[in-house]
């Protein structure tokens, strides 16, 4: 028998999410049994833990977009009991049972095995947001970063606090947006060189093209704040969008495009393929200073998972929320 967080939807509609005793069989059809170490909080589990939004296909459901541990069994020969592994993506958490629990069964095609470097608790520091924050510098990288500072959006969140770290450690020159003030310091403390308000950016004259500022961006935040960036990029620049923290419309002009060249990178971590995966686990293990991840890091456990997920909606969690589901 093991705990998961169960999340149950009543015939009104309504979910709950509660810590509950589970067996082996009730777990789904897959290759690779894992005893789960540590999952975190991202936003989407934010949904997952609550009314699902479209993520969650059936109930009862276990969240959990990522997580590390070991295999205990394995069908599949690229792993055997006693390897350490990690996952995020695949729609893990959502259509698939995921991390909140302390076993999970899933396809050897999702997993990576644990980079070298790293731990399983410093991996899921990382989680999905920070192994996401990697893939935006890496397009960022592919498209040429400008001189001059580089923009992170939503800088306090797990996304952006990562996205800063690497970053910073990589010599470039960051500014935060953040609408929590009271962050600025843990943001100075990840490298960031200059705090920028969330107002400075949302209410600034909305003109199409405003001074050309930032060398790249990272943006967790899409919506009117995305919008207003695309216009203060520099000449040839890229923005890679990751978020819609701050909303999914994008109120833009093609002027951005147009006149100044600027580029507009998605990135998507769900279905990465493994290769791709590898390289960014490896970059991260290389590229992101691990006394700057233990600042992030908040610990918590599977029974502070349904009030952590209401924070995460309202944007009140700061950096990384690690969860030991053995706790
Ligand atoms: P967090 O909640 O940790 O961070 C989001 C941050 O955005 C908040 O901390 C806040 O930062 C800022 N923010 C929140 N609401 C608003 C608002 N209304 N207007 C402006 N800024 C706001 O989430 P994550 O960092 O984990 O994820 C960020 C986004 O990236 C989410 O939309 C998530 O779904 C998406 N994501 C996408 C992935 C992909 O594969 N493309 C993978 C992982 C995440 P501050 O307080 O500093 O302003």
């Amino acid at each position: 028998m093991f705990n998961a967080l169960v999340v149950n939807k009543d015939d009104e509609g309504k979910t709950s999410a509660e810590v509950t005793e589970m067996s082996l069989d009730q777990l789904p059809a897959a290759d690779v049994t894992v005893a789960v170490e540590y999952s975190t909080v991202n936003y989407k589990d934010g949904l997952c833990i609550g009314p699902g939004g479209g993520l969650v296909r059936n109930y009862p459901h276990i969240p959990g977009i990522d997580f590390a541990g070991t295999v205990e069994t394995s069908d599949d020969p690229r792993y055997k009991a006693g390897d350490k592994v990690v996952l995020t993506g695949w729609r893990v958490g959502e259509a698939h049972w995921g991390g909140y629990s302390q076993k999970a069964r899933v396809k050897a095609d999702w997993l990576v095995p644990l980079p070298n470097g790293l731990d399983t608790r410093q991996a899921m520091a990382v989680g999905t947001a920070g192994f996401t924050a990697m893939l935006a510098v890496m397009a960022l990288e592919d498209h040429g970063i400008k001189s001059g500072p580089v923009l992170v959006t939503g800088a306090a969140g797990g996304v952006g606090s990562v996205a800063t770290a690497i970053l910073a450690n990589l010599g470039h020159e960051v500014a935060g947006v953040t609408g929590r003030p009271e962050t600025a310091d843990y943001l100075k403390s990840l490298g960031a060189t200059q705090i920028v308000a969330r107002e400075e950016i949302n209410e600034t004259v909305k003109r199409p093209l405003e001074g050309e500022t930032w060398g790249g961006c990272v943006d967790a935040v899409g919506g009117e704040m995305l919008a207003r960036v695309l216009g203060q990029m520099q000449y040839g620049a890229s923005v890679a969008a990751v978020g819609l923290a701050g909303g999914a419309g994008l109120p833009a002009t093609v002027i951005p495009f147009l006149l100044r060249g600027v580029n507009l990178l998605g990135i998507d971590s769900v279905m990465q393929p493994y290769e791709n995966r590898l390289r960014a686990w490896e970059r991260i293990s290389k590229d992101l200073p691990m006394d700057k991840l233990e600042a992030m890091v908040q610990p918590a456990t599977l029974s502070d998972l349904p009030k952590l997920g209401k924070d995460i909606l309202k944007g009140q969690v700061k950096g990384r929320v690690v969860v030991d589901v053995n706790a």
